[in-house]
């Protein structure tokens, strides 16, 4: 493929994952312009997120820290936001805190209090999800969704923060209804934390390739979407 049907085959990615998001939306009865879409590139080089970015791609998002601070760094002239949705150990945290403006994986305390310490003052407060384990032992990431509450009370009091919803990754399986009660599980937590704990919390990030038309369906806000966009990821063997 030359470099200028790569840029045409990704723009036409982008436009059929728009075009899924829509009609989902339709279906649940929503306005398209309450789900964003995030473009997830981690194992895609710079040069693919410039396409997209071309294309109208504002969001994107990384699972691997020196992956995507790299990225940011080289593309920080076209102004895109960045996500780090990934595991994320105390080690890396300040690299995360300087290079991205989300994180949707907090599943513990000390991560939090680390990115709020080292968020620079010159940035914005950082965006975070906490990360929910609606899978139960099926997943290991995550918060229990029992101690969800307790620890989004503790991360919204930090103040280089910005609380802004919860993160989920379901167990992968074809059973959409299991997908579904996994979805709506989130759903229900992130309204029991805005009715009880009155946080306004805006974001619900949840539904990748193969499901986000039933996450739309259950009220997700953010998409994550990778293969969809870019391709099946072959991972580099380290
Ligand atoms: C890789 C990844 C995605 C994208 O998955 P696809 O199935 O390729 O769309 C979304 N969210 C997280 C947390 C990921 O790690």
């Amino acid at each position: 493929m030359t470099r200028n049907d790569y840029m045409t085959a990704l723009s036409a990615n982008l436009q059929a994952v728009l075009a899924r998001i829509e009609l989902a939306c339709r279906r649940a009865g929503r306005s398209a312009k309450d789900v964003r879409l995030l473009a997830v590139s981690k194992t895609f080089p710079a040069a693919a997120v410039e396409a997209l970015a071309q294309a109208g791609q504002h969001a994107f998002g990384e699972n691997y820290v020196q992956e995507g601070c790299g990225k940011a760094e080289q593309l920080s002239a076209l102004g895109l936001e960045w996500h780090f949705i990934g595991p994320l150990q105390s080690n890396k945290s300040r690299q995360v805190a300087q290079h991205f403006d989300w994180v949707h994986s907090i599943d513990r305390l000390k991560i939090a209090q680390r990115l709020s310490e080292q968020r620079a003052p010159h940035h914005a407060p950082l965006n975070v999800c906490i990360q929910v384990n609606v899978s139960g032992e099926a997943s290991k990431s995550g918060v229990a969704p029992d101690a969800a509450m307790a620890l989004a009370c503790q991360v919204a009091e930090l103040p280089r923060l910005h609380l802004r919803g919860l993160m989920a990754i379901p167990e992968p399986t074809p059973d959409a209804s299991v997908l579904r009660s996994r979805f709506a599980l989130l759903r229900t937590l992130r309204d029991a934390l805005n009715d009880e704990c009155g946080f306004g919390l805006d974001t619900l990030s949840m539904g990748m390739s193969s499901d986000l038309d039933l996450a739309i369906e259950e009220g997700s806000t953010l998409v994550r979407v990778g293969t969809a966009i870019f391709g099946t990821r072959e991972y580099p063997t380290h």
